[in-house]
């Protein structure tokens, strides 16, 4: 494919590694609650993330609820965290916080930048694409993010649902981000790793949606759009 005019960028799990693949790093957190969740064994730690992330997914399933807990993503963990012990029994609000914050405070420090994700960013400004970064979350939480990887001064535009007042899918967060870099739909692409934000929501409007897929997910079942292209490394987008 010839490059685009324009280029919208996710940032979450496709520039950094932020939330992807949770079982694993609840299990690695979950461990370390052993004692006070009396979970002395795997199958016992296990039974505690079913039922964390199980709540965690009818919160996030729900798409007005998701986008209230997007700009409060600790908050949200906390009443997941909360209502998943419960189902357990173990109704202590204490110990849930104090799980769901530690788990918080591991994925800030374990956030990555994908290796080639400044290289790929940057040569593409150089062969004269106009790139902007649109993320949904917080302001603070995201702008932190954009400061930890050096990615602000690499993007004509940065827009954030905190700061713009919507998020992806609604439409009018890439009608915006198009008119900034003053592009048209059917000049640009959009990456990134969520298959309703970032292929079927900006393919309503005519753009490319360019799915990023590093795990080899594959395509939801029953969906309903087909990626532009599947990408699982940012460099592709280089290769043509
Ligand atoms: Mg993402």
């Amino acid at each position: 494919m010839p490059l685009p005019r324009a280029i919208l960028f996710d940032l979450d799990d496709t520039l950094i590694r932020a939330y992807a693949q949770p079982e694993e790093a609840w299990r690695r957190l979950l461990a370390t609650f052993a004692e006070p969740l009396a979970a002395h064994d795997e199958p016992a730690i296990e039974r505690v993330r079913v039922a964390l992330m199980d709540a965690a997914r009818g919160m996030w399933s729900d798409p007005v609820s998701a986008a209230r807990w997007r700009l409060d993503i600790p908050g949200a963990r906390r009443l997941a965290t909360r209502q998943g012990l419960a189902t357990l029994g173990l109704d202590d609000a204490g110990l849930a916080d104090r799980i769901a914050d530690a788990f918080t405070e591991m994925r800030r420090a374990e956030y990555r930048l994908y290796p080639d994700a400044h290289d790929t960013v940057d040569a593409l400004r150089a062969a004269g694409v106009k790139l902007a970064l649109v993320t949904n979350g917080a302001a603070e939480t995201q702008r932190a993010k954009i400061e930890r990887f050096d990615l602000a001064h690499r993007f004509e535009h940065i827009q954030i649902e905190g700061e713009f007042g919507q998020g992806k899918p609604e439409l009018a967060v890439y009608r915006h981000a198009l008119d900034k870099l003053g592009c048209d739909a059917c000049d640009a692409w959009m990456v990134g790793d969520n298959y309703e934000w970032e292929v079927v929501a900006p393919q309503k409007l005519g753009m490319c949606g360019i799915w990023y897929d590093p795990f080899e997910a594959g395509v939801p079942a029953g969906a309903t759009h087909t990626p532009t292209r599947i990408i699982r490394r940012l460099g592709e987008l280089l290769e043509g």
